[in-house]
């Protein structure tokens, strides 16, 4: 039986790195240190299926608190990164950009700091082992035409918002890590994810939650922009590829070759809603659609060309669009005692003007 290896996932509390923590302890072949700072979108009851297992460990903690990390990647003997901590939401980086800035490119160079002194501090079989992963999105490249083109990882990087900005400046950084100091590198870039455990702002569980509290269901202008969405354990599971199988300094675009437009994702929701849980009255939920006021700098369309992973990595989604959505609508019919608590705290119904997109 080969040794465990150990995974540190920075921002394991939120919705992707709580995935990435249950997939990895679930294969059996690591052993997984949680870091997060635990701010709003951290949650550890979104890790309490792993919780208590003998070979997961949480570590609260700052990415910008670089000694801090130095000492925990020391103390817990790391040989491999997930970098996954950020700010992530869009219209929360049009509210105020500057914690973005501060979690997303220092926090990123930060722990960059960190992981070098720790890297080169290992032996020389461990330091070949050695990856930092870096976790980014499809938004740094910016927006396309709503009727052609496609993110390659050759696509030139032209981040709109103040979320997308900061994570392309990440990207750089993490880049720069590699090329001038040697640290071993890899990064993904991935579209919208959507699943178990997302945090009741973001479009799909927003809508969801809305409508099963007979709430409007705001969209964004026409609802006409495009997403390519994916089911947060078809990413989880690519994560893992990335990490084990991607070349050292190179970076691979993750998505589900699932474009929809924003109406047609709540058009969706509410015919799964009719079917399971009817309206009193026998009206359906699209009659809680209201059109609200588009986003400043609302991206129109991003498209991700999956096929570098696919081929490269043999990594590809196990579920489509209605299949996830429908796995994920059913999680959050069985789930209220997660998601409810928290939209308590966070919505006094002054936020509910707004649709929220990623
Ligand atoms: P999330 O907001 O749900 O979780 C972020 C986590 O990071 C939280 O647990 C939070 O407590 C932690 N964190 C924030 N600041 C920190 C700090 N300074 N130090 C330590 N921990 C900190 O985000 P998510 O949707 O799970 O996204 C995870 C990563 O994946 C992000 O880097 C994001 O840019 C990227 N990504 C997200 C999507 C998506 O659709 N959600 C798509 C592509 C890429």
């Amino acid at each position: 039986r080969q040794a465990l290896q150990t995974v540190m996932v920075t921002g394991g509390a939120g919705f992707i790195g709580s995935a990435v923590c249950r997939h990895l302890i679930g294969t059996g072949n690591y052993r997984v240190v949680n870091l997060d700072k635990l701010t709003y979108a951290g949650n550890l009851a979104s890790l309490r299926d792993i919780d208590g297992n003998s070979n997961y460990v949480f570590r609260q903690a700052d990415i910008c608190d670089t000694d801090c990390v130095r000492q925990i990647l020391a103390d817990e003997k790391v040989e491999l990164i997930m970098h996954l901590a950020a700010e992530s939401h869009v219209d929360r980086s049009i509210d105020g950009p500057m914690d973005f800035v501060t979690t997303n490119v220092v926090g990123t160079a930060s722990l960059l700091s960190a992981a070098l002194d720790h890297w080169r501090g290992l032996s020389e079989e461990s330091r070949r082992g050695f990856r930092l992963h870096h976790v980014s999105t499809d938004e740094v490249f910016g927006d396309l035409p709503f009727d052609s083109g496609v993110f390659t990882e050759e696509s030139p990087y032209k981040p709109s918002s103040p979320y997308s900005a900061s994570k392309a400046a990440s990207d750089h950084f993490v880049r720069a890590w590699h090329e001038t100091y040697g640290l071993p590198v890899v990064l993904s870039n991935c579209s919208n994810n959507y699943g178990p455990y997302h945090f009741p702002e973001k479009l799909i569980p927003l809508v969801i939650a809305n409508a099963l509290d007979e709430r409007p269901l705001p969209v964004y202008g026409k609802g006409a922009n495009v997403r390519d969405w994916l089911f947060v354990e078809d990413h989880a599971r690519a994560l893992e590829a990335v990490l084990t199988k991607g070349k050292v300094g190179e970076s691979y675009n993750i998505g589900g070759r699932a474009e929809r437009t924003n109406l047609e994702v709540v058009e969706t929701i509410c015919s799964l809603l009719d079917a399971c849980r009817p309206r009193a009255g026998g009206r359906s939920h699209l009659d809680l659609i209201a059109y609200v006021a588009d986003r400043p700098g609302h991206d129109r369309r991003y498209a991700i060309d999956p096929t570098k992973s696919e081929v490269e990595l043999g990594w590809a989604p196990r579920e489509t669009f209605e299949s996830g959505l429908e796995k994920t609508v059913d999680w959050y019919l069985a789930n209220g005692w997660w998601w409810r608590p928290i939209r308590a705290q966070q919505f006094d119904g002054s936020r509910l003007g707004l649709v929220r997109s990623k």
